[in-house]
């Protein structure tokens, strides 16, 4: 069984591509686990057309709020399992300005492993959509615990996405001899930046990394996004869905595990400001 983190920025395309990737690993007939542990909650939209699951920390709540033990908590209260066979899982978070944003994430998981969630539908292939810009407590948890020991960054050639690639390398870094864990590669989710192809390499490189895959932008994604489908199914027979499905391949091909050394903030600064084409 391979478990693998998708980490980068907010709004970078995590989720987007953790659900096509999903889809794509589901047409090569695995079975597949997304994990959202994002308390944007919105990990698995798409899987679900367009259903909001309940979240594991709702569950907890709503078991609490009605006189049950969290132990009283079964997989079929936290899991789903979309048309096409996925399995959808949903950390949640706390009620907005209270309390810790990482606690869904750090509840959820231990329960999925009490509960042997991955043996119990015979897991093939777990995806965590983990939020990146604050690699806090909660949100390392799937990194520093070890749950996922192959970990892969989302990335643009914006600065900002750059910047926030740069901060979960220095997690990773952290937790690596730890919890033996490694950076599995950067994936560029194109904002058709100049150079940006490029840049992403170049920033790949330099961390001791390797840019496993360059996802082109295209409307069609927002399109599908609207019509609460993954691109593979919205629009199966288009470029886009064989990004997805190659981009699949390569992620099932990649045995990299690499502990990324962080650049200086200059260095970053540099980077970008070598392909910048402004006045
Ligand atoms: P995250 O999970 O990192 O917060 P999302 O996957 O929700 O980000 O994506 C943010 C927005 O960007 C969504 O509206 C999505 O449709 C759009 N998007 C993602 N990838 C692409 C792409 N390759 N081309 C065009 N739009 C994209
Ligand atoms: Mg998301």
């Amino acid at each position: 069984m391979r478990q693998i983190a998708i980490y980068g920025k907010g709004g970078i395309g995590k989720s987007t591509i953790s659900s096509n990737l999903s889809m794509a690993l589901r047409e090569r007939g695995l079975n597949v686990m997304q994990i959202g542990c994002d308390p944007k909650r919105d990990s698995t939209r798409v899987l679900t057309k367009g259903r909001f699951i309940p979240t594991v920390l709702d569950t907890y709540r709503k078991f609490h709020d009605s006189g049950k033990k969290d132990t009283d908590i079964s997989l079929d209260d936290i899991v789903f399992r979309s048309d096409e066979g996925i399995y959808c899982v949903e950390a949640g978070g706390p009620k907005p300005g209270v309390g810790c944003a990482g606690r869904g994430v750090l509840t959820a998981l231990q329960k999925l492993k009490n509960l042997d969630a991955f043996g119990a539908y015979k897991i093939d292939f777990a995806i965590y959509d983990v939020l990146g810009d604050v690699v806090c407590g909660g949100f390392a948890m799937p990194m520093r615990e070890g749950f996922s020991k192959e970990i892969y960054i989302i990335i643009s050639g914006e600065f900002m996405a750059l910047y926030a690639a740069n901060n979960i390398c220095e997690a990773i870094k952290t937790f690596a001899s730890r919890s033996k864990i490694g950076l599995g590669g950067v994936i560029c989710n194109s904002r058709n930046v100049y150079g940006e192809r490029e840049i992403a390499e170049e920033f790949s490189r330099r961390i001791g990394s390797k840019l496993i895959y360059f996802v082109p932008r295209d409307n069609i994604v927002q399109d599908a996004e609207i019509n609460k489908k993954t691109v593979i199914e919205y629009a199966p027979k288009s470029n886009q869905a064989d990004i997805y499905r190659d981009m699949a391949r390569c992620v099932l091909e990649n045995d990299r595990s690499d502990i990324p050394k962080p650049l200086t903030m200059e260095e970053l600064e540099d980077l970008v400001q070598s392909y910048n084409k402004g006045l």
